[in-house]
């Protein structure tokens, strides 16, 4: 399929505005910048958005809430089937969109179809969760008494998302939010703007085929000002957050001083232990996909092996062998298992990083070149460092595998939690106390801790999400859904009498005041 193919096929037009409400309402704002898509395998510039100004948002945000006035009264299962309809759209244009994921931030074709596959995945959990958005009831201690918590929806929901996974990130959040009955307004990373176009647009038709445009909106902006003013505006009960730490720090600051809610989805510096019983072959495989796949651009990607001093030797040969087998190039081509990185920044990150590695004395294995051609493709490479160099504390993007050494699990499990981050985590082992001591309080602090499966790649089932400077946000599947809903605690009095909680008589001959819960 052609650029222009995949284009008509979506439903873009080669110069679009950067603002929609529905898939008729299109902000047509030229004078608010242009957002350039380029592709990171050439450095091309594949296509043109333009941005939106401070207008079209406070039309996209009033769009929404009107828009929510009416949503959250639709049944929650009547929601869900429109969910459902999506789900349908999607497999439908599966292959297409898998394409431009492919093109706009150079994934290999297999994990941009896996990201689209992740948005299906998500659209029929929303579907089943519409049926089962329950609360608890309790029993009161007052007699003819009813009491019991119910959930409602937020409002609009402002979601910002990441480069790296420019469509299911969005679908995590925008699929739960819509079936609890919530509209979402949408900025998407600017280096990704043709993924969130087409997505949005194919979203937007659904809905409005089913009679209810406006659910979704979508906000385009490469201008950090703008996104400030989302992040400032009160109108927004709720700022889902995916990216870096810092952004993310100043956006949980900034939400949190106008007392609004944020959810943080932040950077990852993984670790995989493996320990003197582990099943090599597995973990190596893992090591390879969690590190190398995706350019090490995940934020769940492997970033440091620290492995038994028993298993080195045997290890690393292995390792090194798969390393060499990795074909870099066009996304696109079959055969091909890492694409490039997303821009020249993210190539200065790598370089820097490597040239930091060299001065602290940490020893190159493998890889460590800048490719000589267009686009932005880079060597997966292993170096040999220790865990408290600060380089190996902060998260490269960038498929940079770190390696140390480790005698005892103890030891292990402390290097793997002596980072900030505190995001994805595993251990091979056919060992089960050290499996239990990994998975138990005093193992892995992170929000995913996987046995026999590398760091990355996970289903949707599972609350997804991360300790510490990950930020704590839990997002896609169990009860991640109440993160987008309020509780309401409701008692109802059936009978004639007005008993008051903890036994407190007031206003009566009997007794006075002592110390009712307000
Ligand atoms: P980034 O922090 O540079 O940008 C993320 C988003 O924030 C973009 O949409 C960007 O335009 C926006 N932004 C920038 N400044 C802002 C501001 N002042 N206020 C509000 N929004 C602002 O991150 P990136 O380079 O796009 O993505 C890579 C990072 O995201 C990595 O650190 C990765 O680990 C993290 N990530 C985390 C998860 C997760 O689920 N934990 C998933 C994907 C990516």
């Amino acid at each position: 399929m052609t650029t222009q193919e995949i284009f008509k096929n979506l439903g873009l037009a080669q110069e679009q505005s950067g603002g929609c409400l529905s898939s008729t309402t299109w902000t047509h704002t030229t004078n608010a910048g242009v957002v350039g898509s380029h592709s990171p395998s050439t450095g091309k510039l594949l296509a043109r958005v333009y941005g939106c100004s401070e207008a079209d948002y406070d039309t996209l945000v009033a769009g929404s809430r009107q828009v929510y006035a009416s949503w959250q009264m639709v049944p929650a299962p009547k929601r869900g089937e429109i969910v459902r309809l999506i789900g349908q759209a999607l497999r439908e244009k599966k292959d297409a969109l898998g394409t431009l994921v492919s093109l706009e931030v150079g994934k290999i074709k297999a994990e941009g179809d896996g990201e689209v596959q992740e948005m299906i995945d998500m659209a029929d959990f929303a579907v089943g969760l519409s049926r089962m958005l329950y609360g608890q009831t309790m029993h009161s201690e007052r007699a003819r008494h009813r009491m019991y918590e119910q959930w409602h929806p937020l409002g609009v929901v402002g979601v910002i998302t990441a480069f790296n996974f420019p469509v299911a990130v969005w679908a995590w959040n925008a699929f739960i939010a819509a079936v609890v009955g919530n509209t979402v307004l949408w900025k998407p990373s600017p280096k990704a703007p043709l993924c969130a176009l087409a997505v949005q647009h194919l979203c937007n038709r659904v809905l409005e085929d089913a009679g209810y445009p406006g659910v979704f909106a979508l906000f385009t902006t490469d201008r950090v000002e703008m996104a400030e003013h989302m992040v400032r505006d009160e109108r927004l009960p709720l700022i889902s957050f995916t990216g870096s730490v810092p952004v993310g720090r100043h956006v949980a600051e900034v939400v949190g001083h106008r007392l609004g809610r944020s959810l943080l989805e932040l950077s990852g510096n993984n670790a995989v232990i493996v320990d003197e019983t582990a099943d090599l072959e597995l973990a190596t495989q893992a090591i390879l996909f969690g590190a190398v796949g995706t350019a090490g651009q995940r934020c769940t990607s492997t970033r440091r092996l620290i492995v038994q001093e028993s298993q080195y030797a045997k290890l690393m040969p292995q390792l090194l062998a798969a390393y060499a087998r990795v074909t870099i190039g066009d996304p696109l081509q079959p055969g091909v298992l890492m694409g490039p990185l997303i821009d020249a920044d993210a190539v200065a990150h790598y370089r820097r990083a490597l040239e930091e590695i060299k001065r602290e004395g940490g020893e190159v294995l493998c890889g460590g070149r800048v490719l000589p051609r267009p686009g932005h493709f880079v060597e997966p490479t292993i170096v040999r460092v220790q865990n408290h160099w600060n380089v190996v504390q902060r998260e490269t993007f960038a498929p940079i595998l770190y390696v140390m050494t480790y005698q005892t699990l103890d030891e292990a499990i402390r290097m793997q939690n002596a980072v900030p981050q505190g995001l994805s985590s595993s251990l091979f082992t056919m060992h089960l106390r050290h499996s239990e001591e990994f998975l138990s309080a005093v193992g892995s602090d992170c929000g995913i801790a996987n046995i026999n499966i590398g760091t990355s790649g996970a289903e949707i089932g599972g609350a997804f999400g991360g300790e510490k400077a990950t930020g704590g946000g839990r997002e896609a599947g169990s009860d991640a859904w109440k993160a987008y809903m309020r509780r309401q605690t409701t008692t109802i009095n059936w009978g004639t009498e007005l008993p008051l909680a903890q036994g407190v008589t007031f206003g009566r001959a009997e007794g006075g005041n002592d110390g009712a819960r307000s």
